[in-house]
């Protein structure tokens, strides 16, 4: 569900719409009757009732049981850049193809060698209440606001997210937010868990070998979106350490054309 501008919605709902994607626009009255969960928020707004949330820890769940079943070898524990190989737990692995994929850990194990920049971005939650225990509650993006959320689908929790970087945001700004337009979760103790992403000039992905060892590659580079991409970005990878297609150049390290 979507807060915006009369404006906002009138262009998102075109937007939509030219695209073949299901958007209903709501007024305050039909909100609070359809959704009275966030009837606080107040319209107009706009649902989208084909649209969904990706569960990641039962995702990242799944994919790993499906390596494991093709013959993936997980080992646990802190790696780290040595030269041409990997160091880990005191032992120097090497391979014929490495992908450091670390999410914002990337500038850090390689100083200077990435434009990756990490960014913090918490999360905050907070216990469910009222129409917020009853599963299947929608989520939402309040751009007038500039929070977003998203309900527990086991009605147990709710995500709340100020849409600034963390250094901007704080435990308070959430309370003061629930408290006018969410007010059954108002009086809930907030709870901050830290998160983070890693941010790249122009927003794109990073899909690109070591400037000195050829055979060791970059990936990530998130810019916050990174998750309902990877399958895409997966495949693109797969493609290029195989050799098959060369990544797209908009997934170069800045300043190299010749990935
Ligand atoms: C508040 C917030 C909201 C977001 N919302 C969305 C959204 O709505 N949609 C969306 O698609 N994406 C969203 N994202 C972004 C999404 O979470 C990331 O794009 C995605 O998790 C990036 O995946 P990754 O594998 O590159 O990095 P990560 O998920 O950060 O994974 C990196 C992994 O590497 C491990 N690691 C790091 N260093 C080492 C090391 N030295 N040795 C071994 N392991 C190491 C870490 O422990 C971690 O497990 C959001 C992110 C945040 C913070």
């Amino acid at each position: 569900m979507s807060f915006g501008t009369e404006a906002w919605l009138a262009d998102t709902v075109r937007t939509l719409r030219e695209l073949d994607v299901a958007a209903r626009p709501l007024d305050g009255a039909e909100l609070r009757t359809r959704y009275p969960a966030l009837a606080g928020l107040g319209g107009p707004a706009l649902a989208e009732p084909d649209a969904g949330v990706l569960l990641a820890a039962r995702a990242m769940a799944a994919l790993r049981a499906r390596a494991a079943a093709r013959g993936v070898r997980f080992l646990r524990g802190t790696a780290a850049p040595a030269g041409a190989a990997v160091r880990w737990r005191g032992r120097e692995l090497s391979a014929d193809r490495i992908v450091w994929a670390v999410g914002r850990a990337l500038p850090e194990l390689f100083p200077g060698r990435t434009d990756v920049t990490p960014v913090a971005h918490d999360v905050f939650r907070v216990p469910a209440a009222g129409p917020f225990t009853a599963p299947g509650q929608p989520a939402w993006l309040d751009h007038v606001r500039g929070f977003y959320g998203v309900p527990g689908t086991d009605g147990r929790s709710v995500k709340v997210v100020p849409d600034l970087d963390a250094a901007d945001q704080s435990p308070d700004q959430v309370t003061e937010y629930l408290h006018r337009h969410l007010p059954v979760l108002g009086g809930r103790r907030v709870r901050r868990e830290p998160c983070g992403y890693a941010d790249r000039p122009g927003g794109d992905f990073l899909l690109d070998r070591h400037p000195d060892h050829p055979h060791v590659w970059f990936l990530g580079g998130d810019s916050g979106h990174g998750f309902k991409h990877g399958p895409s970005l997966a495949r693109h990878a797969a493609d290029a350490l195989a050799g098959a297609t060369p990544p797209p150049p908009r997934f170069a390290l800045s300043g190299r054309s010749d990935p």
